[in-house]
Protein backbone atom coordinates (compact mmCIF):
# COMPACT_ATOMS: atom_id res chain seq x y z
CA UNK A 1 0.00 0.00 0.00
CA UNK A 2 1.00 3.75 -0.52
CA UNK A 3 2.00 5.72 2.26
CA UNK A 4 -0.65 7.43 3.67
CA UNK A 5 -1.98 11.22 3.57
CA UNK A 6 0.94 12.67 4.73
CA UNK A 7 -1.33 15.11 7.03
CA UNK A 8 0.90 15.86 10.00
CA UNK A 9 4.12 16.90 7.73
CA UNK A 10 2.91 20.26 6.81
CA UNK A 11 5.60 22.00 8.37
CA UNK A 12 8.17 23.67 6.22
CA UNK A 13 6.43 22.12 3.04
CA UNK A 14 4.77 23.72 0.34
CA UNK A 15 1.28 22.94 0.43
CA UNK A 16 1.28 22.37 -3.18
CA UNK A 17 3.79 20.26 -3.10
CA UNK A 18 2.13 18.12 -0.07
CA UNK A 19 -1.51 18.12 -2.11
CA UNK A 20 -0.07 16.30 -5.47
CA UNK A 21 1.40 14.03 -3.24
CA UNK A 22 -1.50 12.99 -1.54
CA UNK A 23 -3.34 13.22 -5.04
CA UNK A 24 -1.21 10.74 -6.44
CA UNK A 25 -1.43 8.50 -3.05
CA UNK A 26 -5.34 8.91 -3.26
CA UNK A 27 -5.05 7.90 -6.99
CA UNK A 28 -2.67 4.77 -6.29
CA UNK A 29 -3.99 3.66 -3.42
CA UNK A 30 -7.61 3.51 -6.46
CA UNK A 31 -5.63 1.88 -8.59
CA UNK A 32 -4.15 -0.88 -5.97
CA UNK A 33 -8.00 -1.15 -5.08
CA UNK A 34 -8.96 -1.94 -8.47
CA UNK A 35 -6.37 -4.70 -8.89
CA UNK A 36 -8.48 -7.02 -6.60
CA UNK A 37 -11.44 -6.92 -7.81
CA UNK A 38 -12.96 -8.80 -10.23
CA UNK A 39 -13.88 -7.39 -14.12
CA UNK A 40 -17.55 -6.99 -13.75
CA UNK A 41 -17.21 -5.27 -10.13
CA UNK A 42 -14.66 -2.81 -11.50
CA UNK A 43 -16.91 0.40 -12.80
CA UNK A 44 -19.15 0.35 -10.04
CA UNK A 45 -16.94 0.55 -6.95
CA UNK A 46 -14.67 2.44 -9.11
CA UNK A 47 -16.63 4.99 -9.56
CA UNK A 48 -17.90 5.50 -5.28
CA UNK A 49 -14.49 4.56 -4.64
CA UNK A 50 -13.09 7.54 -6.75
CA UNK A 51 -16.03 9.76 -5.53
CA UNK A 52 -14.67 9.18 -2.07
CA UNK A 53 -11.16 9.74 -3.19
CA UNK A 54 -12.00 13.32 -4.60
CA UNK A 55 -13.66 13.95 -1.42
CA UNK A 56 -10.84 13.26 0.81
CA UNK A 57 -8.69 15.48 -1.60
CA UNK A 58 -10.98 18.17 -1.70
CA UNK A 59 -11.07 17.91 2.33
CA UNK A 60 -7.57 17.97 2.74
CA UNK A 61 -6.83 20.53 0.09
CA UNK A 62 -9.56 23.08 2.42
CA UNK A 63 -7.80 21.75 5.56
CA UNK A 64 -4.06 22.48 3.87
CA UNK A 65 -5.08 25.94 2.60
CA UNK A 66 -6.65 27.08 5.40
CA UNK A 67 -4.12 30.05 6.22
CA UNK A 68 -3.58 32.65 9.01
CA UNK A 69 -1.88 35.68 7.11
CA UNK A 70 1.13 34.05 5.26
CA UNK A 71 1.74 31.38 8.39
CA UNK A 72 0.41 27.58 8.03
CA UNK A 73 -2.31 26.75 10.39
CA UNK A 74 -0.57 25.44 13.50
CA UNK A 75 -0.71 21.67 13.52
CA UNK A 76 -2.38 22.37 17.43
CA UNK A 77 -5.63 23.89 15.49
CA UNK A 78 -6.28 20.22 13.96
CA UNK A 79 -5.57 18.36 17.26
CA UNK A 80 -8.73 16.57 18.64
CA UNK A 81 -9.32 17.55 22.40
CA UNK A 82 -9.50 14.96 24.91
CA UNK A 83 -12.69 15.65 27.24
CA UNK A 84 -12.57 15.71 30.83
CA UNK A 85 -14.10 14.22 32.57
CA UNK A 86 -13.93 11.56 29.62
CA UNK A 87 -17.26 10.19 29.65
CA UNK A 88 -18.26 10.57 25.73
CA UNK A 89 -21.90 11.19 25.09
CA UNK A 90 -22.70 9.58 28.56
CA UNK A 91 -21.82 6.94 30.86
CA UNK A 92 -24.88 4.31 32.74
CA UNK A 93 -24.63 6.63 35.78
CA UNK A 94 -24.96 9.73 33.90
CA UNK A 95 -26.89 8.51 31.07
CA UNK A 96 -26.87 10.81 27.78
CA UNK A 97 -25.65 13.72 28.38
CA UNK A 98 -26.49 14.72 24.71
CA UNK A 99 -29.16 12.36 22.72
CA UNK A 100 -28.51 13.43 19.50
CA UNK A 101 -25.51 14.27 16.97
CA UNK A 102 -25.59 15.27 13.37
CA UNK A 103 -23.10 13.11 12.03
CA UNK A 104 -22.33 13.98 8.23
CA UNK A 105 -24.28 12.92 5.63
CA UNK A 106 -21.31 10.35 4.18
CA UNK A 107 -21.22 8.53 7.49
CA UNK A 108 -24.76 7.89 7.93
CA UNK A 109 -26.14 3.85 8.62
CA UNK A 110 -26.48 1.49 7.71
CA UNK A 111 -23.78 -0.35 8.00
CA UNK A 112 -22.94 0.80 11.32
CA UNK A 113 -19.40 0.83 12.00
CA UNK A 114 -17.14 1.03 15.41
CA UNK A 115 -13.76 1.64 15.25
CA UNK A 116 -11.65 2.29 18.65
CA UNK A 117 -7.98 2.88 19.37
CA UNK A 118 -6.02 4.23 22.34
CA UNK A 119 -7.24 8.00 22.75
CA UNK A 120 -3.65 9.56 24.33
CA UNK A 121 -2.12 9.21 20.72
CA UNK A 122 0.91 11.18 18.87
CA UNK A 123 -0.11 15.02 17.41
CA UNK A 124 -2.94 14.29 14.32
CA UNK A 125 -3.27 10.96 14.71
CA UNK A 126 -7.33 11.43 15.80
CA UNK A 127 -7.99 14.30 13.37
CA UNK A 128 -5.90 11.57 10.13
CA UNK A 129 -8.35 9.07 11.37
CA UNK A 130 -11.23 10.87 11.94
CA UNK A 131 -11.03 12.43 8.34
CA UNK A 132 -10.77 8.98 6.99
CA UNK A 133 -13.75 7.72 8.65
CA UNK A 134 -16.46 10.28 7.25
CA UNK A 135 -14.95 12.99 9.39
CA UNK A 136 -16.78 11.29 12.32
CA UNK A 137 -15.68 12.93 15.35
CA UNK A 138 -14.36 10.42 17.85
CA UNK A 139 -16.13 9.63 21.34
CA UNK A 140 -13.61 9.36 23.85
CA UNK A 141 -14.53 7.11 27.37
CA UNK A 142 -11.93 6.31 29.56
CA UNK A 143 -13.57 2.72 31.17
CA UNK A 144 -13.06 3.61 35.10
CA UNK A 145 -16.29 4.78 34.61
CA UNK A 146 -17.60 0.91 33.67
CA UNK A 147 -15.48 -0.59 36.17
CA UNK A 148 -12.96 -0.96 38.34
CA UNK A 149 -10.15 -0.19 35.62
CA UNK A 150 -8.88 2.97 33.60
CA UNK A 151 -8.75 2.78 29.70
CA UNK A 152 -8.88 5.74 28.02
CA UNK A 153 -10.03 5.23 24.31
CA UNK A 154 -11.83 7.00 21.33
CA UNK A 155 -14.61 4.91 19.46
CA UNK A 156 -15.11 6.67 15.97
CA UNK A 157 -18.40 5.41 14.87
CA UNK A 158 -21.94 6.03 13.30
CA UNK A 159 -24.34 4.87 15.88
CA UNK A 160 -27.28 6.33 17.70
CA UNK A 161 -26.67 7.52 20.64
CA UNK A 162 -29.72 7.45 22.48
CA UNK A 163 -31.63 4.45 24.42
CA UNK A 164 -27.85 2.99 25.48
CA UNK A 165 -28.44 0.93 28.44
CA UNK A 166 -25.52 -1.09 29.95
CA UNK A 167 -25.18 -4.52 30.88
CA UNK A 168 -26.52 -6.21 33.87
CA UNK A 169 -24.82 -6.74 36.54
CA UNK A 170 -22.74 -3.99 36.78
CA UNK A 171 -19.39 -4.70 37.48
CA UNK A 172 -17.62 -3.87 40.24
CA UNK A 173 -16.14 -0.10 40.36
CA UNK A 174 -13.56 -0.52 42.93
CA UNK A 175 -10.63 -2.27 43.61
CA UNK A 176 -12.27 -3.21 46.61
CA UNK A 177 -15.60 -4.41 45.35
CA UNK A 178 -13.54 -6.24 42.61
CA UNK A 179 -11.15 -7.95 45.07
CA UNK A 180 -12.80 -8.23 48.45
CA UNK A 181 -10.17 -10.94 49.72
CA UNK A 182 -7.09 -8.94 49.51
CA UNK A 183 -8.56 -5.90 51.60
CA UNK A 184 -6.69 -6.78 55.12
CA UNK A 185 -3.52 -6.35 53.17
CA UNK A 186 -4.31 -3.04 52.13
CA UNK A 187 -2.40 -0.25 53.38
CA UNK A 188 -4.51 2.86 54.41
CA UNK A 189 -1.52 5.13 52.66
CA UNK A 190 -2.27 3.53 49.31
CA UNK A 191 -5.43 5.54 48.15
CA UNK A 192 -5.95 3.95 45.12
CA UNK A 193 -9.90 3.37 44.55
CA UNK A 194 -9.10 2.18 40.91
CA UNK A 195 -6.89 0.18 38.90
CA UNK A 196 -4.50 2.09 36.12
CA UNK A 197 -4.99 0.81 32.22
CA UNK A 198 -4.48 -2.67 32.12
CA UNK A 199 -1.63 -3.31 29.79
CA UNK A 200 -0.18 -5.69 27.90
CA UNK A 201 2.86 -7.07 30.37
CA UNK A 202 3.71 -7.18 34.02
CA UNK A 203 5.93 -6.20 36.54
CA UNK A 204 8.99 -8.34 37.00
CA UNK A 205 9.51 -10.94 40.27
CA UNK A 206 12.08 -9.12 40.59
CA UNK A 207 10.58 -5.40 41.37
CA UNK A 208 8.24 -6.99 43.30
CA UNK A 209 10.64 -8.51 45.68
CA UNK A 210 12.23 -4.63 45.83
CA UNK A 211 9.23 -3.31 47.01
CA UNK A 212 8.68 -5.76 50.02
CA UNK A 213 12.67 -4.87 50.75
CA UNK A 214 11.83 -1.48 50.80
CA UNK A 215 8.97 -1.95 52.93
CA UNK A 216 10.44 -4.80 55.79
CA UNK A 217 12.22 -2.23 57.74
CA UNK A 218 9.55 -0.33 59.13
CA UNK A 219 6.95 -1.73 61.80
CA UNK A 220 4.40 0.84 60.74
CA UNK A 221 3.64 3.35 57.77
CA UNK A 222 7.11 3.51 56.36
CA UNK A 223 8.19 7.09 55.32
CA UNK A 224 7.03 8.89 52.48
CA UNK A 225 9.68 8.86 50.65
CA UNK A 226 9.28 5.20 50.58
CA UNK A 227 5.70 5.40 50.11
CA UNK A 228 6.22 7.18 47.01
CA UNK A 229 8.19 4.99 45.35
CA UNK A 230 5.95 1.93 46.21
CA UNK A 231 3.22 3.66 45.10
CA UNK A 232 4.45 4.61 41.84
CA UNK A 233 5.72 0.67 41.19
CA UNK A 234 2.12 0.11 41.92
CA UNK A 235 0.58 2.88 39.96
CA UNK A 236 3.08 1.73 37.38
CA UNK A 237 2.35 -1.97 37.15
CA UNK A 238 -0.93 -2.07 38.40
CA UNK A 239 -0.02 -4.04 41.34
CA UNK A 240 -2.29 -5.29 44.14
CA UNK A 241 -1.48 -5.99 47.48
CA UNK A 242 -1.77 -10.01 48.45
CA UNK A 243 0.19 -10.11 51.61
CA UNK A 244 1.94 -8.29 54.39
CA UNK A 245 4.70 -6.26 52.50
CA UNK A 246 3.80 -8.14 49.19
CA UNK A 247 1.95 -6.62 46.23
CA UNK A 248 1.52 -8.77 42.82
CA UNK A 249 0.34 -8.18 39.37
CA UNK A 250 -3.26 -9.16 38.71
CA UNK A 251 -3.51 -12.59 37.72
CA UNK A 252 -5.17 -13.42 33.88
CA UNK A 253 -8.26 -14.67 35.28
CA UNK A 254 -8.26 -11.12 37.22
CA UNK A 255 -7.64 -8.77 34.12
CA UNK A 256 -10.78 -11.27 32.39
CA UNK A 257 -13.20 -10.18 35.07
CA UNK A 258 -11.89 -6.51 35.07
CA UNK A 259 -12.31 -6.38 31.01
CA UNK A 260 -15.91 -7.96 31.56
CA UNK A 261 -14.66 -11.47 29.55
CA UNK A 262 -15.96 -14.59 31.11
CA UNK A 263 -14.18 -16.40 33.27
CA UNK A 264 -11.44 -18.66 32.05
CA UNK A 265 -11.63 -16.91 28.59
CA UNK A 266 -8.08 -17.10 27.38
CA UNK A 267 -7.28 -20.27 30.05
CA UNK A 268 -5.55 -22.69 28.26
CA UNK A 269 -3.25 -20.53 26.35
CA UNK A 270 0.66 -19.15 27.78
CA UNK A 271 0.82 -16.93 30.76
CA UNK A 272 2.79 -14.20 28.19
CA UNK A 273 -0.36 -14.72 25.55
CA UNK A 274 -3.03 -14.49 27.58
CA UNK A 275 -1.45 -10.92 29.31
CA UNK A 276 -0.86 -9.75 25.59
CA UNK A 277 -4.18 -10.60 24.31
CA UNK A 278 -6.31 -8.72 27.54
CA UNK A 279 -4.08 -6.20 27.55
CA UNK A 280 -4.95 -5.51 23.65
CA UNK A 281 -8.64 -6.29 24.20
CA UNK A 282 -11.76 -3.94 24.63
CA UNK A 283 -13.46 -3.55 27.65
CA UNK A 284 -16.75 -5.54 27.36
CA UNK A 285 -19.03 -3.23 29.43
CA UNK A 286 -17.82 0.04 27.64
CA UNK A 287 -18.27 -1.37 24.57
CA UNK A 288 -21.21 -3.16 25.19
CA UNK A 289 -22.56 0.19 26.45
CA UNK A 290 -22.26 1.35 22.84
CA UNK A 291 -23.75 -1.32 20.75
CA UNK A 292 -26.66 -1.38 23.05
CA UNK A 293 -28.76 0.60 21.09
CA UNK A 294 -28.28 -2.20 18.29
CA UNK A 295 -30.56 -4.50 20.14
CA UNK A 296 -33.74 -3.06 19.56
CA UNK A 297 -32.88 -2.12 16.04
CA UNK A 298 -31.80 -5.54 14.68
CA UNK A 299 -34.24 -7.94 16.71
CA UNK A 300 -33.49 -10.84 14.37
CA UNK A 301 -29.83 -10.16 14.82
CA UNK A 302 -26.80 -8.82 12.93
CA UNK A 303 -24.06 -9.85 10.42
CA UNK A 304 -20.65 -8.71 11.92
CA UNK A 305 -17.74 -8.02 10.29
CA UNK A 306 -14.87 -8.49 13.11
CA UNK A 307 -11.79 -6.63 11.89
CA UNK A 308 -9.08 -6.98 14.47
CA UNK A 309 -10.97 -9.58 16.48
CA UNK A 310 -8.37 -10.59 19.22
CA UNK A 311 -10.03 -12.41 21.71
CA UNK A 312 -13.26 -11.34 20.42
CA UNK A 313 -14.14 -7.99 22.75
CA UNK A 314 -16.63 -7.38 19.83
CA UNK A 315 -18.10 -10.73 19.58
CA UNK A 316 -18.98 -11.24 23.69
CA UNK A 317 -20.04 -7.60 23.61
CA UNK A 318 -23.23 -8.23 21.36
CA UNK A 319 -23.46 -11.80 22.85
CA UNK A 320 -24.02 -10.55 26.05
CA UNK A 321 -26.49 -7.62 24.65
CA UNK A 322 -28.64 -10.56 23.82
CA UNK A 323 -27.96 -9.80 19.89
CA UNK A 324 -27.94 -12.67 18.06
CA UNK A 325 -25.16 -13.08 15.76
CA UNK A 326 -26.17 -14.21 12.43
CA UNK A 327 -23.15 -14.54 10.73
CA UNK A 328 -19.69 -13.27 11.79
CA UNK A 329 -16.68 -13.24 9.18
CA UNK A 330 -13.54 -12.22 12.09
CA UNK A 331 -10.10 -11.30 11.33
CA UNK A 332 -7.52 -11.96 13.47
CA UNK A 333 -3.85 -13.00 12.20
CA UNK A 334 -3.02 -14.61 15.73
CA UNK A 335 -3.80 -18.31 15.41
CA UNK A 336 -3.99 -18.02 19.24
CA UNK A 337 -6.37 -15.75 18.97
CA UNK A 338 -8.43 -17.42 16.64
CA UNK A 339 -8.58 -20.66 18.89
CA UNK A 340 -9.61 -18.55 21.70
CA UNK A 341 -12.89 -16.83 19.96
CA UNK A 342 -13.49 -20.59 18.18
CA UNK A 343 -13.71 -22.43 21.57
CA UNK A 344 -15.55 -19.45 22.58
CA UNK A 345 -18.35 -19.52 19.73
CA UNK A 346 -18.45 -23.49 20.88
CA UNK A 347 -19.37 -23.40 24.28
CA UNK A 348 -21.98 -20.90 24.09
CA UNK A 349 -23.92 -22.78 21.29
CA UNK A 350 -23.97 -19.73 18.98
CA UNK A 351 -26.49 -20.72 16.28
CA UNK A 352 -25.02 -18.74 13.71
CA UNK A 353 -21.71 -19.10 11.41
CA UNK A 354 -18.78 -17.47 12.26
CA UNK A 355 -15.97 -17.44 9.31
CA UNK A 356 -12.52 -17.05 10.56
CA UNK A 357 -10.03 -15.29 8.10
CA UNK A 358 -6.29 -14.20 9.81
CA UNK A 359 -5.09 -11.37 7.67
CA UNK A 360 -6.90 -7.59 7.33
CA UNK A 361 -4.13 -7.12 4.20
CA UNK A 362 -5.60 -9.61 1.99
CA UNK A 363 -9.27 -9.22 2.39
CA UNK A 364 -10.25 -8.02 -0.82
CA UNK A 365 -13.53 -6.74 -2.53
CA UNK A 366 -14.04 -10.52 -4.12
CA UNK A 367 -13.74 -11.91 -0.81
CA UNK A 368 -16.24 -9.33 0.98
CA UNK A 369 -18.49 -9.71 -2.20
CA UNK A 370 -18.69 -13.11 -1.78
CA UNK A 371 -19.77 -13.12 2.19
CA UNK A 372 -22.04 -10.02 1.71
CA UNK A 373 -23.93 -11.74 -1.29
CA UNK A 374 -24.52 -14.97 0.48
CA UNK A 375 -25.86 -13.55 3.68
CA UNK A 376 -26.45 -10.31 2.41
CA UNK A 377 -24.36 -7.74 3.74
CA UNK A 378 -23.00 -6.62 6.83
CA UNK A 379 -25.02 -4.86 9.42
CA UNK A 380 -22.22 -3.37 11.72
CA UNK A 381 -18.15 -3.71 10.62
CA UNK A 382 -16.21 -2.95 14.40
CA UNK A 383 -12.37 -3.01 14.72
CA UNK A 384 -9.41 -1.57 17.25
CA UNK A 385 -6.17 -1.87 14.73
CA UNK A 386 -3.21 -2.24 16.85
CA UNK A 387 -2.31 0.71 18.93
CA UNK A 388 1.66 -0.34 19.14
CA UNK A 389 3.19 2.50 17.54
CA UNK A 390 0.95 5.16 19.60
CA UNK A 391 1.24 4.44 23.06
CA UNK A 392 3.31 6.19 25.14
CA UNK A 393 4.88 2.91 26.89
CA UNK A 394 6.44 2.11 23.55
CA UNK A 395 9.81 4.65 23.43
CA UNK A 396 10.79 2.35 20.56
CA UNK A 397 8.39 2.68 18.07
CA UNK A 398 5.89 5.46 18.35
CA UNK A 399 6.07 6.88 15.34
CA UNK A 400 2.24 7.24 14.61
CA UNK A 401 0.12 6.14 12.23
CA UNK A 402 2.20 5.18 9.59
CA UNK A 403 4.08 2.90 12.53
CA UNK A 404 4.44 -0.71 10.77
CA UNK A 405 1.24 -1.79 12.89
CA UNK A 406 -0.38 1.10 13.33
CA UNK A 407 -0.88 1.80 9.81
CA UNK A 408 -2.86 -0.82 9.64
CA UNK A 409 -5.58 1.67 10.30
CA UNK A 410 -5.30 2.02 6.57
CA UNK A 411 -7.37 -1.37 6.29
CA UNK A 412 -10.10 -1.09 8.41
CA UNK A 413 -11.02 2.07 6.49
CA UNK A 414 -10.39 0.08 2.90
CA UNK A 415 -12.25 -2.18 3.98
CA UNK A 416 -15.22 -0.69 5.50
CA UNK A 417 -15.23 1.75 2.14
CA UNK A 418 -15.27 -1.58 0.58
CA UNK A 419 -18.32 -3.12 2.71
CA UNK A 420 -20.17 0.64 2.07
CA UNK A 421 -19.87 0.89 -1.58
CA UNK A 422 -20.49 -3.27 -2.47
CA UNK A 423 -24.03 -3.53 -2.91
CA UNK A 424 -25.77 -6.78 -2.05
N1 LIG B 1 -10.51 -5.50 19.84
C1 LIG B 1 -9.82 -6.76 20.01
C2 LIG B 1 -8.30 -6.61 20.03
C3 LIG B 1 -7.67 -5.65 19.09
S1 LIG B 1 -5.92 -5.59 19.27
C4 LIG B 1 -10.33 -7.47 21.28
O1 LIG B 1 -11.32 -7.07 21.86
O2 LIG B 1 -9.72 -8.45 21.71
C5 LIG B 1 -5.42 -5.69 17.61
C6 LIG B 1 -5.46 -7.07 17.04
O3 LIG B 1 -5.08 -7.00 15.67
C7 LIG B 1 -4.48 -8.04 17.69
O4 LIG B 1 -5.21 -9.12 18.20
C8 LIG B 1 -3.56 -8.49 16.55
O5 LIG B 1 -3.19 -9.85 16.63
C9 LIG B 1 -4.43 -8.21 15.34
N2 LIG B 1 -3.69 -8.03 14.07
C10 LIG B 1 -2.47 -7.48 13.88
N3 LIG B 1 -2.17 -7.48 12.57
C11 LIG B 1 -3.23 -8.00 11.90
C12 LIG B 1 -3.51 -8.27 10.53
N4 LIG B 1 -2.64 -7.97 9.57
N5 LIG B 1 -4.69 -8.84 10.22
C13 LIG B 1 -5.59 -9.15 11.20
N6 LIG B 1 -5.37 -8.93 12.51
C14 LIG B 1 -4.21 -8.37 12.87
Amino acid sequence: MCPPFPLSNTAGLDSTVVELTDFICAAQMARAEDAHLPLEEKPRLNHAYKKRKLLEYELLKKKKLMRLGNKTIDEDDEAVHLPNPMVGFGIPSEPCLKTHRNLPEAALGPPYFYYENVALTPKGVWSTISRFLYDVQPEFVDSKYFCAAARKRGYVHNLPIENRFPLIPLPPHTIHEAFPLIRKWWPSWDTRTKLNCVLTSIASAKSTERIRKALEDYDSEPPLRVQKYVLDECRKWNLVWVGRNKVAPLEPDEVEMLLGFPKNHTRGISRTDRYKSLGNSFQIDTVAYHLSVLKDMFPNGINLLSLFSGIGGAEIALHRLGIRLKNVVSVEISAVNRNVVRSWWEQTNQRGNLYDLDDVQQLNGDRLEHYMTSFGGFDLVVGGSPCNNLTGSNRLHRDGLEGKESSLFYHYYRILDLVRSIKT
